[in-house]
């Protein structure tokens, strides 16, 4: 059988160039959205015309029980699952930290932070050798944000893909024996919708002149290093956070 990975936020951006990706490359494919599913089956039909196996499921990863319910529908669609990709993330409008209140912290870690928590703790019940699983891979999706600290923009996001970090690194070292590697990218600024959240639709444009190569990124770009760190080429790789960013 195929191998399955679980793709959180996959209805846009890089979460659905991932999936397109992984459908290329013969993947079963489990495609999380949040509110959009006109924007998920789209995405879906793609990899469905790829000949894969594919299922969308509703979740919002910061929410427990709906976590739970969408690794039971992995159970029953799949029976196993061999790769995560935390993509699921969101920025809130640009401004100070002393302007921020404490709901914005809990939303913006909420969907960060806690979302890749519960999956990754999910997909490790499932993957674990420990547990009579076949081992696996996890790719969280950090930022270069998390070093470069985003002041006066989001240093909330910023911290957020910080507590990314730290926990691949926690992580990768806890489950490295029972066959499961964990990883992160971080992009740098790439071309999807995220920014028109941050009330910057053309932040690219304005931040590519400090990217030494002078251009913001595909989410292609950042799909192919996602793609690599689930793969068996990547098979001594684990706790890295790679930095998919143009030099910057
Ligand atoms: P995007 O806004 O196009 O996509 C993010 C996806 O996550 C959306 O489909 C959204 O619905 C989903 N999502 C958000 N909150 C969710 C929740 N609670 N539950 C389920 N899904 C949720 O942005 P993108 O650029 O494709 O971002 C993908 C990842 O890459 C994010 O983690 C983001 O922080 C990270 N990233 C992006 C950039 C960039 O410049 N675009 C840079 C660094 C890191």
């Amino acid at each position: 059988m195929s191998r399955v990975m679980l793709i959180t936020g996959a209805s846009r951006g890089i979460g659905a160039a991932t999936a397109r990706l992984a459908a290329q490359q013969g993947y079963a494919l489990c495609l999380n959205y949040h509110q959009r599913a006109d924007a998920a089956n789209a995405v879906l039909d793609q990899v469905r015309g790829l000949g894969v196996t594919a299922i969308a499921v509703q979740a919002d990863v910061a929410d427990e029980t709906q976590v739970l319910h969408m690794f039971e529908a992995i159970d029953r669609e799949f029976g196993r699952l061999d790769v995560l990709v935390n993509n699921a993330g969101m920025l809130e409008q640009q401004m100070r930290l002393e302007q921020m209140d404490a709901a914005r912290w809990t939303r913006v870690l909420g969907a960060n932070v806690i979302g890749s928590f519960l999956c990754a703790r999910e997909a490790i019940k499932r993957m674990s050798t420990r547990h009579g699983g076949r081992g696996g891979a996890i790719v969280n999706l950090s930022s270069v944000a998390a070093r470069l600290g985003a002041p006066g923009e989001y240093i909330d996001y910023a911290a957020a893909k910080g507590a990314i970090d730290s926990m691949t690194r926690g992580l990768a070292k806890e489950v490295a024996s029972e066959g499961i590697r964990v990883n992160a990218v971080r992009p740098g600024v790439i071309h999807t919708d995220i920014h028109a959240a941050g009330g910057e639709p053309d932040r690219v444009e304005r931040v590519k002149a400090s990217v030494p190569m002078g251009r913001g990124g595909q989410a292609e770009e950042i799909a192919e290093a996602i793609l690599w760190l689930a793969s068996e080429q990547a098979s001594y790789t684990s706790g890295a956070l790679l930095d998919v960013a143009g030099g910057r």
